[in-house]
């Protein structure tokens, strides 16, 4: 498959997703080609001998010995375990996934895990060298399970083992007595939520009160008492939804003195799903955020020296996809994304199940905290859904190779063969890795690498 990509200066290239690699190209050979996207009948052709060369006319045998690779074994750990300390939390954001307002996701509630549950964790994962490397906190807010946090890690010290420790919190409950002296002793990474200008619109208390005070006191807070932890160890994760206002956020992060310092995840509340973008003309702010996307792609693809740390979390981050592939022989075409099930990343819940990550909802659950042995059936089952679900939808696609679409997709359970909700998203993700590819050819013309260098 392949694609006609044109950089700011004008200058046509092809990108094609067998080898993985983009070519120069002008108007006659791409005219000889016969298109400027998708396939020629020619090449549809060539592709489909290429397949039949290759992987024995097996039109899946890729996928099935990519199911065999993806199996763990059974003394093996996840890379990264997320624990979900707690689904209680001090805040109602409007949009959040637990508020009531989506399908496939839980509510907010009571249950959080005990002190038992700890010991099991510590157990299971840690009681061999083989463990994770990384342990990141999730709730609901994590902090209101601090004395687990604390179980934990205290735990592991006395055995002598320090993973790689982050947190996912809202950032209200950081100044509370002895806890950001333990993050820092224990060199926590801490993603804290902060949504920029329309912070206050969304981002509430039970009681309702606005939230941005309690987030900029704790990041003065810790810039205050270790500005070097500060700098290394604190991002945003900010998460938008209409109305976007990504030009002014851009100017508001960029120029806030502690904000811009910070790297800055951006994300937007997801379209599908949920009934809180009900009320939202979302067309014309898909043009307006369209408008912005493309206004700040200029900018970025003009900075001189260091870009802004906004600029590069909102296109370097999706554009090493581009930068960094791997090009020859279509090794890892399937799936998209990096789910690697349970092996790279396991989630576990407050009420002990676990799954491949914390946005695939309740589906797919790979088994329970404290038993004896993995349940590899459950394994193969969630590993044969992705393969299906991603041969279906991406085998003729020119993303397949840099698509970021994971297996998050697949919370939909049994509406999973939903052909319009996945055309839909695909819609999407073609419109922003068009933009990606765009900022990436015009920056590298002009001899810029991805994040400023
Ligand atoms: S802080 Fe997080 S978990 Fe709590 S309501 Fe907001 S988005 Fe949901
Ligand atoms: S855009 Fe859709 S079809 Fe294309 S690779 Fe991504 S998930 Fe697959």
């Amino acid at each position: 498959m392949f694609k006609v990509f044109a950089s700011r200066l004008g200058k046509k290239y092809l990108y094609e997703s067998t080898t993985n690699n983009i070519f120069e190209a002008d108007d006659e050979s791409l005219a000889t080609l016969d298109a400027s996207e998708g396939e020629t009948p020619l090449l549809r052709r060539l592709g489909d001998d290429f397949y039949s060369q290759f992987f024995a006319g097996a039109e899946n045998a890729k996928l099935s010995s990519l199911r065999d690779d993806m199996l763990p074994d059974e003394g093996s750990s996840p890379e990264i375990l997320v624990l979900e300390l707690t689904q209680q939390c001090n805040f109602r954001c409007e949009y959040c996934i637990y508020s009531g307002n989506y399908l496939f996701e839980r509510t907010h509630n009571d249950i959080r895990m005990n002190e038992d549950d700890i010991e099991r964790i510590c157990d299971e994962f840690f009681g061999s060298e083989r463990h994770p490397d990384y342990v990141s906190f999730y709730g609901g807010e994590p902090l209101l399970g601090f004395e687990l946090i604390r179980r934990l890690c205290d735990n592991l010290d006395a055995s002598g083992i320090r993973p790689k420790y982050s947190i996912t919190t809202n950032g209200s409950l950081l100044l509370r007595d002895g806890v950001l002296p333990f993050l820092i002793e224990h060199d926590f990474h801490i993603n804290m939520s902060y949504d920029g200008l329309n912070h206050d619109r969304y981002r509430l208390m039970t009681s309702g009160a606005a939230t941005s005070g309690v987030v900029m006191k704790a990041l003065e807070t810790i810039a205050g008492v270790d500005e070097d932890f500060f700098a290394s160890n604190v991002t945003i994760s900010a998460t938008l939804a209409p109305p976007y206002l990504l030009l002014d956020n851009y100017h508001h992060f960029s120029q806030h003195r502690l904000l811009s310092r910070l790297g800055v995840s951006v994300n937007l509340v997801n379209e599908g799903d949920n009934s809180f973008m009900d009320g939202f003309d979302l067309s014309e702010e898909r043009d307006m955020l369209a408008k912005d996307v493309r206004c700040l792609a200029d900018e970025y693809i003009s900075c001189e020296g260091p870009v802004p740390k906004f600029l590069v979390s909102l296109f370097a981050n999706s554009a090493l996809r581009i930068d960094d592939r791997e090009m020859g022989l279509q090794s890892h075409a399937y799936p998209p994304g990096q789910c690697d099930v349970g092996s790279h990343r396991l989630f576990v819940t407050a009420t002990g199940e676990k799954y491949t990550c914390e946005r695939v909802g309740n589906y797919g659950c790979l088994g329970h905290l404290g038993e004896d042995e993995k349940d590899i059936a459950a394994y193969e089952r969630v590993i044969g859904d992705m393969s299906d679900y991603f041969d279906r939808h991406c085998r003729r696609c020119h993303l397949v190779r840099v698509c970021d679409m994971c297996c998050s997709a697949l919370r939909r359970g049994s509406t999973l063969k939903d052909d319009e909700l996945a055309s839909q998203e695909c819609e999407d993700r073609r419109r922003w890795y068009d933009m990606i590819f765009y900022v990436f050819l015009s920056r590298k013309e002009l001899g810029k690498g991805m994040f400023g260098d």
